[in-house]
């Protein structure tokens, strides 16, 4: 059996894996590995919020104008369109470009004079199994092509498998949350998509016929079509359903079918042909508090590095750079126990109250029936509501007095027994613990007046961490709260480079 030393193997060459990989391989040597054939290939398709992309040069050159308009056609309710109200805007990201980039950093760092020198990007090879020793992990892989066996020995173990995590289900390793279940195809249209114009995303459009019982909510399985319209020949149309339970792929596709052929929303699609099939799961609704093991890391949809409302790729944007580098300084360091790895994944406090809100919005989308997701869209529209609101609720960016304000209007237009009826009761844990992170994050905004030494000091004492003011033009931020460990994000590029095991 071949064997190969490293300080890092990251299982996973998606978004996840190769941005913090490549970031990795900077100050270490790196093993990224996946099962698929090429660095580019991904079933997945992102548009982000523009304040995640902005002013990151790497990421610059992979994007397009994004989202101008959002759109809702519901089949019994409200058609309402509006143009994005996000001061940055959305952007699409192109993903077999962006992937690319990544693999060849990583490449480049691998035949540089640094510390990432023999870095490996290995395609073709299937994660099989691990052992976690004292002072490293070893990780058995397969070489698809060959049937031949690899182990792979290093520091740490980074787990970037995505939803369908192998290494997580082995763990144990699990947050409590709903999973959005998304299948479409990257249309062609020769002769232009007519009405439908550049930026315009279908947000929520639902229809009649393919789902018999008219009550059904999405988590009893009713989907929801969406689409985005990429550039003046490009959409991509898609069903997308929010359940505990991933729905099946064959499930999925057999409705995509169906609703393609024979519902009034896939007309502008008539004519234009298939270039990609597009699908997959990603966590929502749940709060990622970092989940780690000893020497094994989860990131990305691996590790729920996802905001209630699913941005699973804007999270990964984020946090990438200051994620890596932290992990390269604890590689370095050798501290690589549970505790330690899962510290890295600590939202900022200021965030989690935003959550709250998103995640009711998600537990809400999931078991309203279509007529409350009617009055639910209705809502944004109406007065002393705006449609930002809905976009600031959904990117996280929604602010202290935002919340209360949004509360009460949701209070006078939805009955309380009614709200109650739609989150079921054994979800009232992760309603609980998102409510109690709010309370936390309230208290420590209205003592904020005896100024923020004073009041990190008394925190810090009792073992809370205590917001940062959040700056004026914050849109959307997702970002693991870095703050503690700004002196350690500098790892230098000179370290040793190879591998203690
Ligand atoms: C259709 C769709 C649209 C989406 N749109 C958006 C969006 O607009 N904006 C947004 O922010 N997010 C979006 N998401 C969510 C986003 O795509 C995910 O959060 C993100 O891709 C997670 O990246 P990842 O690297 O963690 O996982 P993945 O992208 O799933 O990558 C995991 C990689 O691991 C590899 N792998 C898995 N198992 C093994 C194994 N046993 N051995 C070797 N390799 C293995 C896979 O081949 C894959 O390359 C969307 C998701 C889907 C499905």
């Amino acid at each position: 059996m071949q064997e190969l030393q490293c300080d890092v193997v990251v299982i996973g060459a998606g978004p996840a894996g190769l941005s913090v990989g490549s970031e990795l391989s900077k100050y270490l040597r790196v093993v990224v590995v996946d099962q698929k054939d090429h660095a580019s290939k991904c079933t997945k398709s992102w548009f982000v919020p523009g304040i995640v992309t902005k002013g990151n040069k790497d990421i610059e050159p992979f994007l397009t104008p994004g989202v101008k308009r959002f759109i809702t056609n519901t089949y019994e309710g409200p058609f309402k369109a509006w143009d994005a109200k996000l001061k940055y805007g959305y952007k699409f990201v192109k993903e077999h470009g962006l992937l690319d980039h990544f693999a060849g950093v990583l490449e480049g760092n691998s035949k540089a004079k640094g510390p990432g020198k023999g870095s490996k990007l290995m395609l073709g090879y299937t994660y099989q199994s691990h052992v976690v020793l004292s002072d490293g992990v070893k990780v058995r892989l397969l070489k698809s092509s060959t049937d031949t066996e690899t182990m792979v020995r290093a520091r740490l173990l980074v787990d970037a498998s995505g939803s369908e995590s192998l290494i997580a289900q082995e763990c144990g390793v699990h947050e409590q949350c709903y999973w959005w279940s998304v299948y479409g195809w990257i249309m062609d249209h020769p002769k232009g998509t007519g009405d439908m114009k550049v930026g315009d995303y279908l947000l929520w459009g639902t229809f009649g016929d393919s789902n018999p019982d008219l009550k059904a909510t999405l988590a009893a399985g009713r989907p929801v079509m969406e689409y985005e319209i990429l550039d003046e020949h490009t959409s991509f149309p898609m069903v997308l359903y929010l359940r505990k339970q991933k729905m099946p792929l064959a499930s999925m596709k057999n409705e995509f079918e169906h609703i393609m052929k024979h519902e009034d929303l896939s007309n502008p699609f008539k004519g234009a042909a298939v270039k990609e099939r597009k699908w997959g799961w990603y966590p929502s609704a749940g709060i990622s508090q970092g989940i780690a093991k000893d020497r094994i890391a989860f990131i990305g949809d691996a590790g729920y590095w996802s905001t209630p409302c699913g941005w699973g790729m804007g999270f990964i944007l984020t946090n990438y750079r200051k994620y890596a580098r932290r992990l390269a300084a604890a590689v370095k360091d050798d501290k690589l126990d549970r505790a330690t790895l899962a510290s890295f994944c600590k939202m900022a406090i200021h965030e989690k109250n935003e959550m709250v809100v998103d995640q009711v919005a998600a537990h809400f989308l999931s078991h309203a029936t279509p007529d409350q997701i009617d009055r639910f869209i209705a809502f944004w529209d109406t007065p002393g509501m705006n449609f930002k609101y809905c976009e600031k609720v959904f990117t996280l960016t929604v602010q202290e007095e935002e919340i209360l304000h949004l509360a009460r209007c949701l209070f006078s237009r939805f009955k309380f027994s009614e709200l109650k009826e739609i989150f079921p009761r054994e979800d009232t844990a992760i309603v609980r613990r998102a409510v109690a992170l709010y309370v936390q994050a309230f208290i420590w905004d209205k003592l904020s007046f005896l100024g923020h030494s004073l009041v990190h000091g008394v925190a810090s004492r009792l073992g809370f961490k205590v917001p940062k003011p959040i700056p004026e033009d914050q849109e959307f931020e997702n970002g693991f709260d870095f703050a503690d460990y700004e002196d350690l994000l500098d790892v230098s590029t000179q370290g040793d480079g190879g591998a203690r095991t």
